[in-house]
Formats: C-alpha cells, structure tokens, sequence
C-alpha cells in the first residue's frame, strides 16, 4: 500500500473520461429500463386475471408503476448530471451512479414485492462498486442497501396491493439474513477494492524506478494546466536527462546503467516528496510537476546530489552527471505538450552549454 498516492488527476475526471461516463452509463440504463419493460410486457401477456386484481389493475400495478419512476428517475437524473451538476469530480460521479442505480433496482424490487427472491437484486449494485475504485463507495452502497431492504419488508411489503398468500416467516429473521449477507459482500469486496486501486497505481507506474510513468505525467500536467486556467496558480516543470548515458551502458554494463537510472528516480523522488509529482519520462529521463514557480532550486539540488554521488562499479569509483531543463507556466500555452517543449529545449539548451548544469526556459542560468 505504500505504493498509493491519491494524485490530484486521480481524483477528477478529464473532458474525455467524462463524456464516455456519461455515454455509458446513461445508454446502459435506457438499455435496462427497456428490457426491463419487455419483461413486465411478457409476464402481462401471461397473467391470469384473479378477482383481486383484473388485467387492468395488474398492467397498473406492474407495468405503468415501475417503468414510469424509472423513466421519471432517468430523465431527471440525465437532465442533472448533463446539465445542473456537471462535476467532473470522481467521487460525485460515482455517488450519481450508486444513487442512479439503487433507484432502478429499489423501484424494481419495492414495486415488485410478491417476489421472494427479488430483495437480492439489491446486492447487484454493490458488486459494481470496484469499479469506482474508492473504498468508500461500497461502504455507502451498503449502507444504502440495507436501507432499501428495510424500506421494502417494513413499508411496501405491508402495503402492496396485491400479494400472494405469505407464510408466517419473520420479516425480523429475513433482515437479519440479508444484513448479514450484504456486511459479507461488503468484505469480500473490499479485498476486490483493494486490488483494483493497486493495479490501476501500478499501471501508472514505471516499474524499475516505481516513478510515475508517461501517461500518468501528461494527466497530471493537464490537471494543473486546467486549474491555472481557474485559479491562475502558477506551477513548473523541469525535465532532467542522464549526460552520456550511452557510455554508461558501454563501459559498465545495461543492469548497472539500471542503477543509475534507480539513482536518479531516488533523488526525483526524495526531492518532489513534499510538493510535486515524479515521473520517468523515458529511458534515462524524468520529469517532475511542481506547483509553484521556482523549479530551479530544486533543479540545482538535484543535479548537485547526483553529481556528488559516488557509484561503486567494479572498474572502480565512478561519478556521472545530469543534465535540467524547467518551464515556469505562468500564462496560457495552447497545449500540455507546447508547454512541455519549452522545457525540453531549456534541457537541449543545457546539453548543449557543455552538460551537468540546469537552463530555465527564457534562457535563466541558475547553475
Ligand atoms: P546525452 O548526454 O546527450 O544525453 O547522451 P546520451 O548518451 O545519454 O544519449 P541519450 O540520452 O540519447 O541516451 C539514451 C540511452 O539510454 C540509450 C539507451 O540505451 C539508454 N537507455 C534507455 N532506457 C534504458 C534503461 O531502461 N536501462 C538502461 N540501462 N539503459 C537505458
Ligand atoms: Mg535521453
Ligand atoms: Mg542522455
């Protein structure tokens, strides 16, 4: 678990992800609100009337009634999520959808009480909770089950309209059962929880220095490019590259060339742990995301630590070097990448001044 940051990209949905939510989600639940619909439609044709309920009093009861709150909770949910709210939060996102969902399967199961089995339905939407990958929805789904099922057994099954002969079975020992298999879903799926959160981190990591990896960079860097654009907070990048790295691999081997580049992610790690986000970038380059705007401080520490290190290799004591580029963004830039480019040519720039020193785009030397 040492492994998990909450990143702040992780925690907010981008444009994209969050027009496919909203895509997904909602051309999901206009799927099951239709095949929902031809199922009471198919049970209809089959239902012989009883002198307690007539054809008409049974299309009411069980067709009209459910697919009308579920076509009244769709439109209003989809009219508020696209228009009203809009969060982009991945908390909110996820309360909408468990809220969504226990809707359609609390109106299908309170409306449908003759059902036995039915109340079941309701552990459904808590086995999807993984996917929103934050513990604390699965704790809410299950506070939220539990309440649904003791809404059905202590309101609408009393009051429904029409009901086969019931045996004399405890409702008390019927809740007892069904909270006591939701808390065992509950933990079983926190395990589930747990691994998934786990596997998504590593799949944003690099795995030889444990940094974060390209794409989780460029996420994050267009999470602080979208916050400057609100709160006009000024933040930097710097991009650090191995000077002749090839060499390195040359004289002493590809496994040692290793572990310099673990070096280097030690240091980028050590130096960003307060504020700031590290990444390998590529092979023997790193980037690092800071939110405010004097990256070369910690620039120069970096290139001062690494320098003044001493490898033990087995040609003897050896010392390499590094080579910095930073971009202070301080006013809008057309894209991510064009920011990132200017930091790349300060790094070309600093290759370029005789190496193992740090350039600060608009050509600020602070080496
Ligand atoms: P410069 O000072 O101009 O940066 O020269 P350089 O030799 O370092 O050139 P460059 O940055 O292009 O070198 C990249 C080399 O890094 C090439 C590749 O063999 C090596 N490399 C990339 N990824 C890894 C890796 O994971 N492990 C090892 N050992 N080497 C790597
Ligand atoms: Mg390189
Ligand atoms: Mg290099």
């Amino acid at each position: 678990m040492a492994l998990l940051k909450n990143t702040k990209s992780n925690r907010t949905l981008n444009e994209k992800q969050w027009e496919e939510w909203n895509r997904t989600i909602f051309s999901l639940f206009w799927k099951i609100w239709l095949l929902t619909l031809l199922v009471e439609l198919l049970l209809f044709l089959f239902y012989s009337p009883t002198p307690e309920c007539s054809k008409s009093y049974y299309f009411y009861l069980f067709i009209v009634r459910p697919s009308g709150l579920e076509l009244l909770v769709l439109v209003g949910f989809e009219l508020a999520f696209t228009r009203l709210f809009q969060s982009h939060s991945r908390r909110v996102v996820s309360i909408y959808t468990i809220l969504l969902i226990s809707l359609f399967a609390g109106i299908t199961v309170c409306v449908h009480t003759s059902v036995g089995m039915l109340p079941a339905m309701l552990l459904l939407p808590m086995m999807l909770t993984p996917l929103y990958r934050d513990h604390l929805m699965t704790l809410l789904q299950a506070v939220l089950v539990i309440l649904l099922y003791i809404a059905d057994q202590f309101y609408f099954v009393p009051n429904t309209p029409y009901m086969l002969p019931q045996t004399s079975f405890s409702p008390f020992i019927e809740i007892c059962i069904f909270i006591g298999g939701t808390i065992v879903t509950y933990v079983i799926l926190e395990k589930v929880n747990q691994d998934v959160v786990i596997n998504e981190e590593r799949s944003r990591r690099d795995s030889l220095t444990h940094l974060y990896n390209h794409e989780a960079f460029y996420e994050e860097l267009e999470y602080y490019q979208k916050e400057f654009e609100k709160e006009q907070h000024p933040f930097s990048v710097i991009i650090a590259d191995i000077d002749n790295f090839k060499k390195v691999n040359d004289t002493y081997g590809h496994a040692f060339g290793d572990e310099v580049i673990q070096k280097v992610g030690q240091l980028f790690v050590e130096n960003s742990k307060k504020e700031g986000f590290s990444a390998r970038y590529g092979g023997e380059e790193f980037s690092m995301l800071l939110p405010h705007d004097k990256p070369e401080v910690i620039a120069e520490k970096i290139r001062a630590d690494f320098a003044a290190f001493t490898f033990r290799t087995s040609l003897g004591d050896a010392h390499f070097t590094l080579s910095l580029g930073a971009a202070v963004y301080d006013r809008p830039r057309e894209s991510a990448s064009a920011f990132f480019e200017e930091a790349d040519s300060a790094l070309y720039q600093a290759k370029r001044n005789g190496k193992n020193c740090v350039m600060v785009h608009k050509s600020e030397t602070s080496k």
